[in-house]
């Protein structure tokens, strides 16, 4: 590549040249999200950072093929194998099935990520879809001598590793660094670092998601199906792994001891940790309630994309605190931004020169560690830049494929009731009609297509389902 890359690798502590192993090509895995609530602002400045990332090196050249699953089983609210389960949790909050909270929160997941223009993978693929991958990969695990079965559930053992503690350097005492919520203490398990594979026999007698194995009935771990999805689509050779600090323990580090034990050779080459929203109470999190989403923004007003510039005004491995005070300014600086940009008269020749000399500035950048906030400054430099509007427009539509931050868009209305939104409405509606007509509940379901006709959504049903249209 032309232009230097280098990124912080929690992996070895240091920021090392990006290498990958086939040539111009990068395989990269995000951990997604646990579909049983909202997406809260912090979960979504890894997303915004990750998208930053792999837009990047697209404009770098690299081809790269990116893959997310959606957690929908197996994640407990402690990361560690006790507590309740997420899933199980936010289905009988809203009295609906799991499987009507996964998608519910998966569509709004997306509905966010649209709002905040972040590109959806290549791959997305619901844990729930891959479990004979997962059995298969938990036997291999067993002929291997890495797992073990007590008291009804599978478990991996981490003393069969020479450094189960690779990303965090931590040593067996310090286990419950990282934990975040009371650990109780699992007597099942041989080494307390160990974590489960399969649940069989477990305290979750209401589990509705159940799946038969070698082992019994039951359901997967956590930390397995990120394995087993990065494997099956991006093969046994991962160039960079991505998710918040929150991630590094236990999830990544079960991620790289049971995929490495079942290689049999390295797995991943990067790790991308992106850290934490505070707000003034400390970190953001679900668990404190009255958490901060998209849709907070959009009722007071913002649009969202303000969100993400102030995110990209700082480094994404550094905490950064959220306030709506701070927003607002950044509020200004957006708008001010943008209406400059538009105001450049696109008529006109792009000196080819100036116009590269930027694009490599801009590379140069973002390839040293992603330094976003370096890119955003680039844009005032290009503003200021003895050249014409044609070229400065130019550099800064090409800067904005991967700030994607509409700079050079213009905007009929504020993004209130965004496209994501209205998608996710849609499909939900779609949903309740289909489960209507399945119900022979004819009157219900032709009411439904009614009310949408009437807001111009039309619907039109074949082989493949329901699609519909804005008319
Ligand atoms: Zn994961």
């Amino acid at each position: 590549m032309e232009h230097p890359i280098a990124f912080y690798n929690t992996a070895t502590k240091t920021v090392d040249p990006f290498e990958t192993h086939t040539p111009g090509h990068v395989n990269m895995y995000t951990c997604g999200p646990t579909v049983y609530h909202f997406a809260h602002l912090g979960n979504l400045r890894s997303y915004i950072m990750e998208d930053i990332l792999e837009k990047f090196l697209r404009s770098a050249g690299y081809d790269v093929k990116r893959v997310m699953n959606i957690t929908d089983v197996g994640h407990l609210s402690s990361d560690a194998d006790t507590g309740e389960d997420k899933m199980v949790a936010g289905a009988k909050r809203e009295h609906k099935t799991v499987m009507e909270i996964a998608k519910f929160y998966t569509d709004a997941f997306f509905a966010d990520c649209a709002d905040l223009n972040i590109k959806t993978p290549d791959v997305v693929e619901p844990a729930t879809n891959l479990i004979p991958e997962y059995i298969h990969l938990i036997e291999v695990l067993f002929e291997k001598g890495y797992a073990y079965e007590a008291g009804g559930n599978i478990y991996f053992d981490t003393s069969k590793l020479k450094d189960y503690y690779c990303l965090t350097g931590h040593k067996q005492d310090d286990l419950m660094v990282g934990v975040r919520d009371d650990v109780d203490q699992d007597e099942n398990k041989r080494n307390p670092a160990d974590f489960v594979l399969w649940f069989t026999k477990s305290k979750f007698e209401n589990q509705e998601l159940r799946w038969e194995s070698p082992w019994g009935t039951g359901y997967p771990g956590w930390h397995i199906e990120c394995s087993a999805i990065s494997m099956k689509h991006l093969g046994e050779y991962l160039d960079i792994h991505c998710g918040g600090v929150d991630n590094i323990f236990p999830h990544h580090t079960n991620e790289i001891a049971q995929s490495e034990a079942y290689l049999g050779h390295p797995w991943c080459r990067t790790w991308f940790h992106v850290q934490h929203l505070n707000d003034k109470g400390g970190k953001m999190s679900k668990s404190k309630g009255g958490f901060l989403t998209v849709s907070t923004l959009k009722e007071q007003g913002y649009d969202p994309l303000v969100y993400r510039m102030f995110c990209l005004q700082s480094h994404y491995r550094k905490p950064l605190e959220f306030s709506f005070e701070v927003l607002d300014n950044v509020k200004n600086t957006y708008e001010k931004l943008r209406r400059r940009v538009l105001d450049l008269d696109p008529a006109g020749e792009v000196d080819q020169a100036v116009f590269e000399d930027f694009r490599g500035r801009f590379l140069d950048a973002l390839g040293n560690d992603l330094n976003s906030s370096l890119g955003i400054t680039l844009i005032y430099e290009v503003l200021k830049a003895d050249t014409n509007d044609a070229t400065k427009r130019a550099i800064i539509a090409d800067f904005d494929r991967v700030l994607s931050l509409d700079l050079t868009v213009e905007k009929e209305e504020p993004k209130g009731e965004a496209d994501g939104d209205l998608a996710a409405y849609v499909e939900s509606k779609i949903a309740e009609r289909a489960q209507a007509r399945k119900d022979r509940n004819f009157a219900l379901a032709d009411q439904i297509r009614n009310e949408l006709a009437e807001q111009g959504i039309v619907l039109k049903d074949g082989k493949d389902g329901t699609t519909w249209e804005k008319v």
